[in-house]
């Protein structure tokens, strides 16, 4: 297994998370503009063109035919997933090991 030095570990993960929005502000949520900055000038930003949503439940793709979903906890599922993990008006959720009321449950739009 190749030795990876933390620097180049550290530029990396600078990568991918820096966009080119991203600017120097200590308020902000985004971990480079908030404590990374320096170090992210003059690396290249994350150049993701078409994003991808996976369920985190069933490995499929979340898309139009295939919705995204919130729980009340803020767990985002594809609706198939929903549909699986539903008893009645009920719905589980594994990764928390919680039950919500299904009417709790909200679709999420990606602008
Ligand atoms: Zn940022």
């Amino acid at each position: 297994m190749p030795i990876i030095g933390l620097g180049a570990c550290l530029q990396l993960g600078i990568c991918a998370h820096k966009t080119p929005y991203c600017t120097e502000n200590e308020n902000s949520r985004c971990i480079v503009c908030k404590e990374l900055f320096d170090f992210s000038l003059g690396l290249p930003y994350a150049h993701i063109n078409v994003s991808r949503l996976i369920c985190p439940y069933n490995g499929e793709l979340i898309d139009e035919s295939n919705v995204p979903m919130m729980l009340p906890n803020g767990q985002v599922y594809g609706e198939n997933s929903i549909h699986e993990l539903t008893r009645g008006d009920e719905i589980y959720d594994p990764h928390s090991d919680q039950h919500f009321a299904l009417r709790d449950v909200k679709r999420v739009y990606i602008l």
